[in-house]
């Protein structure tokens, strides 16, 4: 059998050659490391975590990265295998000894009688005669191959310096202070008129957030972030910086809009727009920040309407090279202008080692699926990896200022999820409210994953064959 060509050993690459070798298939793993470092790893070893060494949250019950977790262990999945081997102590968290877990994923690759590994760059596109690649090269990417596959993909970028606003639950909003509107009511190409939410401050309010975001502590940048960012996405603190209204007459300002909630004219407006299909998500437009992750809460739940805000992903800055996945990409991660290649990982859009792992697990079943010529099914999008390749594929909608850059890198998390049917409700049959309504939530979320999954697992050949 012809072998499946992985670039890229790293969280993504490492799980989906496992998942290729495991479906009985033989593949070919291509890292260049040591050959050629990237300008974060620092050693030879697959899987190499650049930085902090969590995988976040291993509660399979009350967080979208816990069901990730649990989800990708029922798959048999190798990252999640040494991750566990591997664990240190960090309360629900699921942290690893970064070197024990790495050389593990190294050992188990190196050991597979169906895993080839070859030390070397792929500095360009691959040769024709691999008719199965994935690409999982990563947010560091190398020059050669990124400048390749942004050619073929017909795009104008590829690596970009990640502006990234924060994102923020729907059904966290106070709707009793903000309200849906458009700029002048403007409904525009596929808009009502009222496609925005909008949280108005009156002059003190404006004045406390603009002392909070200059007193506000910032991240640094590391000495490789060296990618020039562009004055169209300057961090909002570093607006503030520039002049105290200088976010009312940018991000902030308040033209255009009337508050139902009062007579007051707003002095300021922060605006947020629908961030996927499901309206459960909606980013904060044009407040792109390198505050640290802490600050970033604090200061924007000064925000009126936001008081409670939950944040999917919170704002940063950083270099990453990721595809336009949902113009580029099938359901089933295959490259639409050229089909022999499929994409993993970080490159996908999606954020996270986890993410990126689990998004090789799925490259990896579905290329071995391929080649074996059984049914390539797809996950429910009710499961967190559905959810996570779904909103790479398709979930996430275009917004017409921002154009096709508006797909921005995500973790997973419960707004991809398609909402409950019925909301929850209390034993004896009562509406639930608060924390407890939250938490029944994320139960019903988790419950309907778990039983979603088993019926796939139940049906899908390459799984069954693989388990
Ligand atoms: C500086 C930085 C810090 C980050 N910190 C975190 C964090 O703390 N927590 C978190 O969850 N996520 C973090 N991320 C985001 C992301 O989750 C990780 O980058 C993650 O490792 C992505 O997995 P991946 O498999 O897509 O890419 P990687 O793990 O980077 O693997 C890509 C591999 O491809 C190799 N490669 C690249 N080009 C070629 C080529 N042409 N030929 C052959 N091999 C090639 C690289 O050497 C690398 O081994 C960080 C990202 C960066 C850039």
């Amino acid at each position: 059998m012809n072998p499946i060509h992985v670039v890229g050993g790293g969280l993504a690459g490492s799980e989906a050659a496992w998942q290729i070798a495991q479906a009985g298939v033989p593949v070919v793993l291509h890292e260049m490391r040591p050959e050629r470092m990237t300008e974060a790893h620092r050693t030879r070893g697959l899987a190499e975590l650049v930085c902090s060494n969590s995988f976040r949250s291993d509660d399979a019950n009350a967080n979208a990265v816990g069901l990730l977790h649990q989800e990708m262990r029922r798959l048999g999945s190798l990252i999640m295998a040494c991750g566990d081997r591997h664990q240190v102590p960090a309360g629900g968290a699921l942290a690893v000894d970064r070197d024990g877990f790495s050389d593990a994923v190294t050992a188990a690759l190196e050991a597979h009688p169906l895993v080839t590994i070859d030390r070397a760059e792929v500095a360009g596109l691959p040769p024709d005669t691999w008719d199965s690649v994935v690409v999982a090269t990563g947010p560091l990417t190398s020059p050669a191959l990124a400048e390749a596959i942004l050619a073929l993909t017909g795009e104008t970028s590829l690596a970009f310096f990640d502006a990234i606003a924060p994102i923020v639950h729907r059904d966290s909003i106070d709707m009793g202070k903000a309200w849906f509107q458009s700029r002048y009511d403007k409904a525009g190409p596929g808009g009502t008129g009222a496609d925005y939410i909008n949280c108005a401050m009156n002059r003190d309010e404006y004045e406390a957030f603009i002392d909070a975001l200059l007193a506000g502590e910032k991240t640094e940048f590391k000495e490789w972030e060296n990618t020039p960012y562009f004055d169209g996405c300057l961090p909002i603190e570093v607006m503030a910086e520039r002049g105290r209204e200088t976010l009312r007459h940018g991000p902030m300002k308040p033209v255009g809009l009337t508050n139902p909630h009062t007579p007051e004219r707003p002095y300021a407006v922060v605006q947020l727009r629908q961030d996927n299909a499901l309206g459960t998500l909606f980013n904060m437009v044009g407040f792109q920040t390198k505050l640290k992750y802490g600050e970033q809460s604090r200061i924007f739940r000064m925000i009126p309407g936001l008081e409670g805000a939950e944040f999917a992903r919170l704002g940063g800055l950083h270099r990453n090279t990721y595809l336009n996945s949902p113009r580029l990409l099938d359901p089933t991660l295959r490259m639409k202008a050229q089909p022999r290649l499929r994409f993993a990982g970080q490159i996908t859009g999606c954020e996270g080692y986890v993410e990126s792992a689990a998004v090789g697990l799925m490259a990896g079943r579905f290329a071995a699926a391929e080649r074996l010529g059984v049914p390539l099914r797809p996950l429910p999008h009710t499961t967190a990896m559905g959810a996570l390749i779904n909103h790479i594929t398709g979930g996430h909608i275009e917004t017409i200022d921002e154009g096709p850059r508006s797909f921005q890198p995500m973790n997973v998390n419960f707004g991809l999820f398609p909402p409950l049917e019925r909301a929850p409700k209390s034993p004896d049959g009562k509406r639930l409210r608060g924390a407890g309504k939250t938490r029944a939530k994320k139960q019903a979320l988790t419950d309907r994953a778990r039983a979603d999954l088993a019926a796939w697992l139940g049906r899908d050949v390459v799984s069954v064959a693989a388990e």
